[in-house]
């Protein structure tokens, strides 16, 4: 334990925070919507090997995966995970400054990508320079991914075909490192979506009240049956959400719609699977279209070949698994404080690809605001905290199995 306590205050002495707000600084400069990652991963390849690190590239040319590795032959492997790309800035107006000149104000940094989460990818990228030095007995690397927001294809998915084929090793635990404000996330929910479709019997306006059945305001009797909190809540994951998010009707404005289709997306939590959310579904449907004798609805959701529904499940790491108890411990030591679960409002992250293999992954990264709008900023605080956690997880972790004969 002694050993442990000189090797962890020798690596945090080593925690550069000005090094990790200049990276930071760099990979929001150069601008990476999803779709255009080459440059800032090119970039990210330039910064590993200005440290003496090793830079692979692996995906597509134009769109490549960043990956490093300290150790490659040791155990475990811990790999930390971050995306390069960003959603883009549709209204550079909002902000208070150019999105791609990132400014530091009261303690935050400011930028397109700051909180999500280019600062994140600064830090994983500071930690691998920190723990090359220390040379902990485990392997670590780390992999900067392109596609995030737009489903992983192009990026981390790629990744687990290619340990599938056994191109690639698998690691032992996974970090995504996706803001969490400093909490443990152990668990996200699933994600299902799909459509419902709405016919009426379209007629000229005059004859709206005559003979029209109006398909628009069926849905809209749907959308308001739908549009509800759901009283259910899971301890590590929160609540679901359900959210009808697109509605398309009617043709031109003389005529009574004869079709209306909307869209729902509805994020599950454990306990809840597509079948159990449709047979709600249907039940509110019925409910909201109680004695209208013209009340008719088709769900529209993707199948597989065997009929059932194409969706993403929750997915959660058991709070026992020794990849857990080393982020709880590495939080107490590095920070001082009881370590929480990350339970909030949150969207899915790539941690989902991982856990659906089987791989241990916890979430676990800085505190930040405004991801996808405007004056997006991450606490720089908080990214030094961050880097003080990984490495303590790190050595946690690699201590451990060291004691393990
Ligand atoms: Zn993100």
């Amino acid at each position: 334990m002694e050993v442990m306590e000189d090797m962890l205050s020798k690596a945090f002495s080593m925690i550069d925070d000005g090094r990790i707000l200049e990276l930071a600084e760099e990979l929001i400069e150069i601008p990476s919507v999803t779709g255009e990652e080459l440059k800032v991963a090119r970039h990210a390849g330039e910064i590993l090997e200005a440290s003496g690190l090793p830079a692979e590239f692996r995906g597509s040319g134009e769109r490549p995966i960043v990956l490093s590795n300290i150790n490659p032959e040791g155990s475990p492997y811990i790999v930390f995970n971050g995306h390069l790309d960003t959603v883009p800035v549709p209204d550079p107006w909002a902000w208070s400054g150019n999105p791609f000149k990132p400014w530091v104000e009261n303690g935050r940094l400011y930028g397109r990508g700051s909180s999500d989460m280019k600062a994140s990818c600064a830090v994983i990228i500071h930690v691998l320079e920190v723990l090359e030095r220390l040379n902990p007995p485990c392997s670590v690397g780390i992999q900067l991914v392109p596609d995030e927001e737009r489903g992983g294809v192009q990026g981390t998915k790629l990744l687990l075909e290619e340990m599938r084929r056994g191109q690639l090793r698998k690691p032992d635990y996974v970090v995504i490192g996706e803001k969490s404000n400093l909490k443990i996330r152990i668990a996200e929910r699933g994600l299902f979506q799909f459509h419902i479709r709405f016919r009426g019997r379209a007629t000229h306006t005059a004859y709206a009240r005559v003979e029209g059945i109006n398909a628009i305001a069926k849905a809209s009797k749907a959308v308001l049956a739908l549009e509800k909190g759901i009283d259910r809540f899971h301890p590590w994951i929160g609540y679901p959400v359900i959210s009808v998010n697109t509605i398309r009707g009617g043709e031109v404005l003389n005529q009574v719609p004869a079709e209306c289709t909307i869209g729902v997306d509805r994020r599950l939590i454990i306990g809840e699977t597509a079948e159990t959310v449709m047979a709600e579904v249907e039940m509110a449907l019925r409910e909201a279209g109680r004695g209208d004798p013209d009340w008719g609805w088709e769900i529209l959701a993707e199948r597989d070949e065997k009929g059932g529904y194409i969706y993403d499940p929750p997915n959660y790491t058991d709070p026992e698994n020794e990849l857990v108890k080393a982020f709880q411990s590495a939080v107490r030591l590095a920070l001082g404080v009881e370590p929480e679960l990350f339970v909030e409002w949150a969207g899915v992250t790539d941690g989902r690809f991982y856990r659906y293999s089987g791989i241990p992954t916890v979430g676990f990264g800085p505190r930040g605001e405004h991801a996808h709008g405007p004056d997006e900023f991450v606490y720089l605080d908080s990214l030094k905290a961050q880097a003080r956690v990984y490495i303590a997880a790190v050595l946690g972790l690699a201590e451990k199995t060291r004691e393990i004969p």
